[in-house]
């Protein structure tokens, strides 16, 4: 052991292999968010071996490690093929989809900026728009909240999950104030695929830019069976900018994803360089700095080796699960699919159709899954713009290694429902009263982290002052059935729920 250790490298590690027994299992199929296990155990080890050629290696400088630009052009390359992009379609590796929603909207921010300066209208006092249904993933909500836009919600339709194109046209009329449309490949709450042709098409004829969110099903849709990819990838003039994510089905490890831009000068907008400063020329193409290569280069790797054939074997399997699991959950009595999904994800929903006594309520089903050792996720009911609900519902991510688990995902699935059947959604009025109660009333309309704190304890989210030193933060865990903090979340005003979670998550890293 070197002279330099307090401690046995292997101790160190024999602890941290105890901490990831706490974790959910990554591979296996039982949790159905969050993970895509390809079930091919070689592809695990060929990421493995490639991320540690270039642990040392910093991505912030292609110059210098020119690794970094071949892998990178490479898995570009692919992706171009793959999505049917021409010479125009340039793009970036970024470090996931929550980066390429953020850059394409930076870019989005940068042409309307331009734009507007160009047509005299005052880009300081117009706050720009987003258009997409609401449907689009949170990461919208956060880079409109980053770079200063606005982002504005389509309802969709509650049965379908989507939206309509002539809602698009109307919020487009004369609007000189749209920086952006965002459309899903497919949408993540539900699975289903936005009318992406007919969208994109429109905000092209009102001469505005147009995302397609392929964060979830990019790397399964080209190879999905029996859909026209000419409905949504880059072979559509309107669609000016697609992200899809290597680390979704793209099997790589966390770190990856891809932001493919139509034309050189659009994605220039996306890239931050200065010479304004005493150090070395600052070119940034993401938003990060010094960077790993770990999961371009695990990638880089996987595309290379798997290839368009490899993906549509992995695609196939992924295809024949869900329709399957689709089959099976609408044979189960109190539950409806909702909409057609598109790709391997499904949401579940209570049939309403049936008397109540037969209903399955989807978060006691979920929580009922979970007991048999199956995570779906749970997904809270959402009222839109024009006063639309979209339901509570339980949503699965169906990866290659579902097919092998089926008959046991599905019998579990069956019996959780026969469990729960019947029992109504949790009721959270009574909590609610008593949480107003505690604060004189009402709920106060802000809640700094002390209050947050005691709002989490009444609730019994957080250890009490007498909680025992075992049961610090740090190894607090959401309690077994989720369902009612499901309730809790979907029944709180946003102003109150979010301080809430992120008390819930900030103190889980706060030393003891
Ligand atoms: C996962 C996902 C994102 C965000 O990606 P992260 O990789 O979690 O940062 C964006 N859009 C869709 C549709 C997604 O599924």
């Amino acid at each position: 052991m070197s002279a330099h250790f307090e401690q046995n490298p292997a101790d160190v590690l024999a602890r941290l292999g105890a901490l990831r027994e706490g974790d959910a299992p990554t591979h296996g199929g039982r949790v159905l968010s969050y993970v895509y296990d390809s079930g091919v155990a070689e592809l695990d080890e060929l990421a493995a071996s490639a991320i540690r050629a270039v642990q040392p290696v910093n991505a912030l400088d292609p110059t210098t490690f020119t690794s970094v630009a071949a892998m990178e052009r490479e898995v570009i390359g692919f992706a171009r093929a793959v999505f049917h992009g021409d010479e125009q379609v340039v793009g970036t590796v970024t470090s996931g989809g929550t980066e390429s929603c953020l850059l394409a909207i930076k870019t989005a921010r940068e042409l309307w900026r331009a734009d507007a300066a160009r047509r005299g209208i005052p880009a300081d006092t117009v706050v720009p728009r987003i258009l997409a249904p609401s449907t689009v993933h949170a990461a919208f909500h956060k880079a409109a909240d980053y770079f200063g836009l606005r982002l504005e919600l389509v309802p969709v339709d509650p049965d379908s999950g989507l939206p309509v194109a002539a809602d698009f046209a109307a919020r487009l009329a004369d609007a000189d104030d749209v920086a952006l449309v965002v459309l899903s490949a497919p949408a993540y709450p539900h699975g289903v695929l936005d009318p992406i042709a007919e969208v994109s098409a429109l905000a092209a004829a009102a001469g505005v830019s147009c995302h397609v969110d392929a964060c979830f099903g990019g790397f399964v849709l080209p190879w999905w069976p029996g859909l026209d990819a000419a409905s949504w990838d880059l072979q559509l003039p309107g669609v000016t900018s697609l992200s899809a994510d290597l680390h979704k089905y793209g099997y790589a490890p966390k770190g990856a994803s891809v932001l493919l831009q139509r034309g050189r000068d659009r994605q220039r907008q996306q890239y931050f360089a200065t010479t304004g400063w005493p150090g070395y020329p600052v070119v940034n193409s993401t938003l990060l700095g010094s960077k790993s290569a770990a999961a371009l280069a695990a990638a880089w790797a996987i595309t290379q080796t798997l290839g368009g054939s490899g993906f549509a074997r992995l695609t196939e399997s992924c295809a024949r699960a869900t329709a399957a699991l689709a089959d099976a959950i609408a044979g189960i009595d109190g539950l409806r699919v909702v909409g057609h999904p598109t790709g391997p994800a499904i949401a579940v929903a209570a049939d309403e159709s049936v008397p109540a006594e037969r209903r399955v309520d989807p978060h006691h089903w979920a929580d009922q899954a979970r007991a048999h050792g199956w995570q779906l996720q749970l997904q809270p009911g959402f009222t839109q713009s024009d006063g639309t609900r979209l339901p509570a519902t339980a949503h699965l991510t169906v990866t290659p290694v579902t097919e092998s688990r089926l008959a046991e995902l599905t019998t579990a699935l069956v019996a959780a429902a026969d469990e729960v059947r019947g029992v109504p959604a949790v009721d959270v009025t009574p909590l609610l009263a008593s949480l107003g109660g505690a604060f004189g009333g009402a709920l106060p309309a802000a809640l700094d982290a002390a209050s947050a704190f005691a709002v989490l304890q009444a609730i019994g989210l957080a250890p009490d002052a007498e909680g025992s030193p075992g049961e610090g933060p740090a190894d607090a865990a959401l309690p077994e059935r989720l369902a009612p903090f499901l309730a809790l979340v979907e029944a709180l005003p946003p102003a109150v729920a979010e301080p809430l979670l992120t008390e819930l998550i900030a103190r889980l890293v706060e030393p003891a």
